[in-house]
């Protein structure tokens, strides 16, 4: 291995190893009884991530993941696309998901033009009204503070929501109390999660309620809360997520 494959090698794991620790949803899988077109999804989706790198993953589209996927030799099985189908076409509240639609077509593409890569987060922010509202919570708070999700595709968005379903034990409800199913998310269209620079995983509970950069963001009413305590949207309350874009009040 020469030096420059060693050197890109070693970024890759180390900056992928960094933001993997504050992912929304951990890859855990704590139960094997989760279907196996999920856990067989769960895995290419696991690979094309890898293979994309996990800062164009969040943007990528399903018509990129489905060419990804060919070229790594894990194409995508018909049962497979049709249960991504079934869960971004189908209706969520039949498992207790009552948020509304944010994207309409699972073939999405958000031109690159549209996004602002956030230097060292690993994310994007959608040009316009959500890099305004992070710029002037990043000046209330400074260097404490840290965007721990942007722009979310359906694809990442899958991924995700795969993930929770594969320890959930499948169970639908379940994974979408954690996290909206694609075509649902309003990280699709704006909103973004924010944490404290250091608190990693805990930015992702309530532990994120306690802390200096929640509070001072919260008094200043600097942010709206989308998904807060006993939501009528089956959403988990939800802290460090800012709301950007329009939709529901749910305050
Ligand atoms: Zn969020």
């Amino acid at each position: 291995m020469n030096r420059r494959t060693f050197m890109a090698l070693s970024a890759f794991t180390a900056t992928s190893a960094l933001w993997g620790r504050i992912e929304e949803i951990d890859s855990t899988v704590t139960s094997g009884s989760a279907d196996y077109t999920v856990l067989s999804l769960l895995k290419k989706l696991n690979i094309v991530q890898n293979h994309v790198g996990y800062v164009q993953f969040n943007i990528l589209s399903f018509d990129e993941l489905l060419k990804t996927a060919s070229h790594c030799k894990i194409p995508l099985t018909k049962e497979e696309v049709a249960f991504v189908e079934s869960i971004f076409y189908g209706d969520p509240r039949k498992y207790g998901f009552f948020g509304e639609r944010t994207v309409p077509e699972l073939t999405v593409i958000t031109p690159k033009k549209d996004v602002v890569y956030i230097n060292k987060t690993g994310h994007f922010l959608m040009k316009g009204a959500a890099t305004e509202k992070y710029a002037q919570i990043k000046r209330l708070i400074g260097n404490d503070l840290i965007l721990t999700s942007g722009v979310r595709l359906p694809v990442k968005q899958l991924h995700l929501f795969v993930k929770k379903m594969a320890n959930s034990g499948g169970n639908l409800r379940l994974a979408s109390t954690y996290i909206a199913p694609p075509g649902f998310t309003f990280h699709s269209v704006g909103d973004f999660d924010i944490g404290k620079v250091g608190l990693g995983q805990y930015n992702f509970t309530e532990k994120f309620q306690e802390t200096d950069v929640f509070k001072k963001l919260y008094d200043g009413g600097y942010i709206t809360i989308r998904y807060t305590a006993n939501n009528l949207f089956g959403v988990r309350f939800e802290p460090w997520h800012i709301k950007v874009t329009g939709g529901f009040e749910t305050a």
